[in-house]
């Protein structure tokens, strides 16, 4: 199965495909995560996004496009991915279809977590990480049993900086701008489908899960 989930960030796109790739057994791919890696390693592409990401500006197209292709030819995509914050232009969506084409396969389904801007912002400033292992939690909806502490590992929970709350402004801003375009690209594809984000993830779990099975897809 190859999906891309699309939607605002504190969506809970990030949440879903979590449990998607774990029921699934498929790569989630998270933009995202693999650019906070490389930013926490010291990293060349690390070092070209860090600037971008801190004031939750998009990171140049080139960079991002890179890092998927060769992740999505990698073994254990072969079966399948989910894409998270991937892509988020039209140039990067462009490009996707590009590589797929390439790798003579395509997406099965766009994932639009339609999502309201109340609960973004409620999700995004109360979401705690973890240093350790990257597990997320959130002050009053993920509570860690111990304050500041990963249930999973026993890491420091940490707030990402882009949580902050300008940077989440500007990040919804940008996501109006420059990803929300996308919405009527897939839709032209036939390949979209909405979901409430504003769910809780077990509820949208179960929605999507019926969805693949209508679809053929499980
Ligand atoms: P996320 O974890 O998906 O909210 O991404 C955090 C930040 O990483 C974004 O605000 C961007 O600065 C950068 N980023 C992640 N994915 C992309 C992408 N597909 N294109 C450009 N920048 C990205």
């Amino acid at each position: 199965m190859r999906l891309v989930l699309l939607g605002p960030p504190g969506a809970g796109k990030g949440t879903q495909a979590k449990v998607l790739s774990q029921t699934y057994a498929i790569p989630h791919i998270s933009t995202g995560d693999i650019l906070r890696e490389a930013v926490k390693n010291n990293a060349p592409v690390g070092k070209k996004a860090k600037a971008y990401m801190d004031k939750g500006e998009l990171v140049p197209d080139d960079v991002v496009n890179q890092i998927v292709v060769e992740r999505i030819g990698e073994d254990d995509a072969a079966r399948g991915f989910i894409l998270d914050g991937f892509p988020r232009t039209r140039v990067q969506a462009q490009r996707l279809d590009e590589s797929l084409g390439e790798l003579g396969i395509a997406l099965d389904l766009v994932l639009y977590f339609e999502t309201s801007n109340r609960v973004a912002i409620a999700r995004l400033s109360g979401r705690r990480v973890c240093r350790k292992c990257g597990a997320n939690f959130h002050i009053t909806n993920i509570p860690p049993k111990v304050n500041g502490v990963c249930d999973h590992c026993g890491g420091e929970l940490y707030q990402r900086p882009d949580d902050s709350e300008e940077t989440v402004k500007n990040r919804l801003v940008v996501y109006e701008q420059q990803t929300k375009e996308l919405v009527e690209y897939y839709r032209g594809k036939g390949l979209l489908r909405t979901v409430s984000g504003d769910l809780d993830v077990q509820e949208v779990f179960v929605i999507l899960s019926k969805m693949f099975k209508d679809e053929g897809l499980v």
